[in-house]
């Protein structure tokens, strides 16, 4: 079966997904967090997520980005890139979804437009 065409790098994004505030974490999710981390269940609940907007829910924690504001406890902020790859949430796995990133056709417009292959944009409005 052949795989479908992906038009999104995230090797060249600066992880505007990992911004996003309501990054969900759930049971499934933080047992993987907790193994990953070799701590208690409760332990990573604690440390790793706080509550979200509805009722039970569970969330990311951030902290402070110079190119977002914020972004996620997990995200290396020199490199970019995820710290807890192999154990990143079922979120962050299926993002984003189809074959396109909306933020990254964003980015390589304004790249383009700026003959700038290095620009990041602090920005996008969906
Ligand atoms: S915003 Fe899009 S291109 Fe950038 S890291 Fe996330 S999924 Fe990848
Ligand atoms: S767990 Fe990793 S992939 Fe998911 S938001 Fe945090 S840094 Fe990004």
């Amino acid at each position: 079966m052949s795989k479908k065409p992906v038009f999104y790098n995230c090797s060249r994004c600066p992880a505007y997904c990992c911004s996003y505030p309501r990054i969900i974490v759930g049971e499934k999710d933080l047992a993987r967090l907790a193994k990953h981390h070799g701590i208690a269940i409760e332990e990573a609940r604690r440390k790793f997520t706080k509550a979200g907007h509805e009722k039970g829910e569970r969330v990311l924690r951030h902290k402070g980005d110079e190119h977002f504001g914020t972004v996620c406890r997990f995200l290396n902020r020199k490199t970019r890139r995820c710290m807890v790859y192999k154990a990143r949430p079922a979120v962050c796995r299926e993002f984003p979804g189809a074959g396109r990133c909306g933020y990254y056709d964003f980015l390589s417009f304004e790249r383009n437009a700026q003959e700038d292959p290095d620009f990041i944009s602090t920005t996008w409005n969906s």
